[in-house]
């Protein structure tokens, strides 16, 4: 079993790190607030006092930040140099493409193996051990990877190199948030001609109009699976980590010189929603927006 560094032991990272203590790594915990380190040190893992002491004698170290100025800073400022040549890096944040590439640039120009990963599923799926992951970096550091990321998710997928792990994640995050909205609109438009939801639903989801945002994740109350909808919209995929990987999604979209109309339009609703005051509550939300 090996020694790993965890740096960000917040919603998502703490009950990741929860997952490889019971696999048998021993986990050494960074994070800026000491409530998180406390949960985490309860769950069994070592609790440090800086990055650098909890990276020295890591064999892998796994990063779950908020955003990429803070990743990029804590590698470059704490990880690159401090963790023993050859170390596993594996960040699991959610970043834009750009940094991704640099900082794995720059760690492979230092001699670490490095992967980014970011994650699918909420924070019951990283509790639970059933994220999936996207990975982007060569071939040769996703093989030393996967069985760290097995343990702590139920699906493991190569994207490619470096930064397709998080390209993966805006562009499929980008397709969720405009077909969300498009499955809101057209329930209110079909309630509006005079349609019974139940009755559109029956009909839409074994038509062509099926999408995951109808027959997995219900916007309306009552209709389709147990979804957010069903508990007042609460739990489930906030409305500002919507909007946070749409801006992600519109930055690689004009690095690439990608039109993505569609994606355009659901960033500039979901920051409506947001500016109303319903960032913290699940996206699919939006439908009380538009209907
Ligand atoms: P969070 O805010 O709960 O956790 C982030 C943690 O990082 C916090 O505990 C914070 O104190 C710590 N941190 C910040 N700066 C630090 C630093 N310099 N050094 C050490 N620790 C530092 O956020 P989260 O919900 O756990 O999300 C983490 C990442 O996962 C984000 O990139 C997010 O977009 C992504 N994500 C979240 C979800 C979700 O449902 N919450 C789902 C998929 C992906």
């Amino acid at each position: 079993m090996s020694t790993i560094a965890f740096i960000g032991l917040g919603n998502m990272g703490g009950g990741m790190a929860a997952n490889l203590v019971k696999a048998g790594h021993r986990v050494l915990g960074f994070d800026l607030s000491q409530e998180a380190l406390a949960r985490a040190v309860e769950a069994g893992c070592e609790s440090c006092e800086t990055i650098e002491a909890a990276v020295a004698s890591a064999d892998a170290v796994v990063t779950m930040l908020p955003n990429g100025a803070i990743m990029r800073d804590v590698y470059e400022t704490s990880v690159f140099g401090h963790a023993p040549a050859g170390c596993l890096l594996l960040d699991c944040s959610t970043i834009d493409v750009a940094t991704a590439r640099a900082v794995a640039a720059d760690a492979a120009a230092k001699g670490y193996a490095m992967v980014d990963a970011p994650v699918s599923g909420g924070i019951a799926a990283a509790n639970g051990g059933t994220l999936t992951f996207m990975v982007g970096g060569p071939d040769g550091d996703f093989a030393k990877a996967e069985p760290i990321l097995a343990t702590m998710g139920k699906a493991v997928i190569h994207a490619g190199a470096a930064g397709n792990g998080q390209a993966a994640k805006i562009c499929n995050n980008m397709l969720l948030g405009a077909s969300m909205v498009a499955t809101c609109e057209t329930f209110a438009m079909a309630q509006k001609l005079g349609l019974d939801p139940q009755t559109f639903y029956d009909i839409s989801s074994v038509s062509s109009g099926q999408c995951w945002s109808m027959t997995s994740y219900c916007p309306l109350p009552g209709v389709g699976p147990q979804s957010p909808a069903d508990n007042g919209y609460q739990g489930g995929f906030a409305t500002a980590l919507m909007l946070k990987d749409l801006k992600l999604a519109m930055e690689a979209a004009q690095a690439a010189n990608a039109a993505v109309p569609m994606g355009h339009a659901a960033e500039a609703l979901f920051q409506v929603h947001a500016n109303a005051g319903q960032g913290g509550t699940d996206f699919s939300s939006i439908i009380k927006m538009l209907g």
